[in-house]
């Protein structure tokens, strides 16, 4: 009789990446406009997350959030169009997009609203 074990492990969560997504760089969130316009609006909402209210800690965990995306017409550099989310709202926001529009990110077409 086979000896058991009993062990579980809870398998790890992970963030499924969409395939065909170009990169950063190539999203344009690596020139000195969106770094000049990233920390305009973090500085602005004082590194404060505007969904949970944390007060971000870090480089890492302050991310400068397009509010309407630009994939559906959001301004890239407007400053209204920004707001400061913590790591973790920045991802539940992310996710949440991507369900609602799973053809975001491919760059094929910009849906702008009329
Ligand atoms: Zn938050």
């Amino acid at each position: 009789m086979p000896l058991r074990i009993p062990s579980f492990r809870a398998p790890r969560l992970r963030v499924k990446r969409q395939e065909n997504r170009p990169n950063a760089a190539q999203r344009g969130y690596c020139d000195n406009a969106h770094k000049q316009w990233r920390m305009a609006v973090l500085v602005r909402d004082a590194y404060q997350c505007q969904s949970c209210g944390k007060i971000c800690g870090g480089k890492r965990d302050a991310h400068a959030d397009h509010i309407l995306p630009i994939s559906e017409g959001g301004a890239r550099y407007d400053l209204e169009n920004g707001q400061c989310l913590c790591a973790a709202c920045h991802g539940r926001k992310t996710l949440r997009e991507n369900r609602e529009h799973p053809q975001q990110g491919q760059g094929t077409s910009t849906r702008s609203g009329q």
